[in-house]
């Protein structure tokens, strides 16, 4: 149940009950596909003729196809349809401080093509980058039609200007990447939050979602991040920057965070927290061997951990537990059904995983039954919200009121 919002509400005319309907065949086929046109009908309550109005426009469209004709023991043979993965793409863009991803992918997110480059200092050298290798992409598959573009960020999207404006890890401000993007490719860009777009591809395409009305997506990278679905829907706030439970104070008088905070849970519990963690197990002249240890990454920490190296496995141990304290805060808040965390560390989750667990049933006496899951990392979460990002549009129930 939602209360009716009176300052923006739409009342339900015929356009928005096919809209509605439309959706609900569209997610019927992506569920279901192949399918005919009678089992829709038979599925949606829907009648045939709305059914076969439908399908037309959505053929029309590109966004399903006819394919195999079907057997049945008598009457006509029907055709079943299917999602038009091979015609329709979706470029995402993944950009995160050091490394900027992009992809091509079909509707079920599978990627046909992908590349990297280094993310520049400056946003318009960034952009200036990121253009030709856009044209290039799509000059590649020219028989496809685009969607639209999805962009994740390490940062948080104002909702009313669409500009990134909080992204402490890029140091960028206030930055307009929709308008040049749109400009540049001639398609609809959407902006979101890397741990959004995290939660978005958990619900759209992740194993962990059946049944799930209430998921948090947690991504542990530079910085922490936070996406949160509660009742189905992606919380945003007032101004698009709900979430920030990285930026949130765990150590009174604790280290100085980038954000101008200090004792944020991402000083403790992400991959710099950890490359910290070692530099200062392995430096007991510390201030020497620091700067060196500028030059290590989590890579590299994460690797002498996999090669049982003492001080690499207490370092991860240390982020570990400072990630278990930081999900104990949100099991005991928002008791979701369950979190999702992405990002390198889930590599070692043998060794995260039981730490996380153990530290969560120490601090949360709610009894919420929330599982803590790993996502894959190889599913590339941060590239795949990107297209969920894009077909949400398409395939979401829509707010009407
Ligand atoms: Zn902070």
């Amino acid at each position: 149940m939602r209360k009716i919002d009176l300052s923006n509400f739409q009342v339900a005319s015929s356009e928005t009950a096919r809209d509605i309907n439309r959706r609900i065949v569209l997610n019927l086929i992506r569920g279901h596909q192949p399918i005919s046109r009678a089992d829709l009908a038979r599925h949606s309550g829907l009648q045939r003729s709305t059914v076969s109005i439908i399908t037309e426009q959505l053929i029309a469209e590109k966004w399903v196809t006819e394919g195999a004709i079907g057997h049945v023991p008598r009457g006509r043979r029907p055709r079943f349809l299917h999602l038009n993965k091979e015609r329709v793409g979706i470029i995402g863009i993944d950009l995160r401080p050091a490394v900027t991803t992009i992809a091509l992918a079909d509707l079920d997110a599978h990627f046909v093509a992908q590349e990297s480059m280094p993310t520049a200092n400056d946003p318009e050298q960034f952009i200036a980058d990121l253009v030709p290798r856009l044209g290039n992409l799509m000059k590649m598959r020219p028989d496809i039609s685009y969607e639209g573009v999805g962009v994740s960020l390490p940062g948080r999207v104002d909702l009313a200007s669409q500009r990134l404006v909080f992204a402490p890890n890029l140091a960028w401000r206030d930055v307009d990447l929709k308008t040049p993007l749109e400009k540049a490719t001639g398609l609809p860009v959407e902006l979101e939050n890397a741990a959004n777009a995290c939660a978005l591809a958990e619900t759209w395409f992740g194993s962990h979602t059946q049944g799930v009305s209430n998921l948090i997506a947690i991504t542990v990278s530079e910085g922490i991040g936070d996406g949160l679905i509660l009742n189905h829907e992606l919380v945003r706030g007032s101004t698009g920057a709900a979430g920030e439970f990285g930026h949130t104070t765990i150590v009174e008088d604790g280290l100085e965070c980038r954000c101008g905070n200090r004792g944020c849970w991402e000083m403790y519990a992400s991959n710099s927290a950890a490359i910290r963690y070692y530099a200062q197990s392995i430096s007991p002249a510390r201030n020497a061997k620091l700067e060196k240890s500028m030059l290590l990454s989590f890579d590299d920490v994460l690797r002498l951990a996999e090669q049982n190296d003492p001080k690499a496995v207490r370092a991860i141990d240390q982020m570990a537990h400072y990630l278990g304290v930081g999900i104990a805060l949100l099991v005991t808040g928002l008791a979701p059904d369950v979190i999702v965390v992405s990002g390198e560390v889930t590599r070692l989750w043998n060794q995260v995983g039981p730490i996380i667990n153990e530290t969560v049933k120490a601090r949360c006496f709610t009894h919420a039954a929330t599982r803590i899951v790993p996502t894959d990392p190889a599913t590339l979460p941060r590239l795949r919200g990107t297209i969920a990002l894009v077909l949400q549009k398409h395939f979401w129930a829509p707010s009407v009121a």
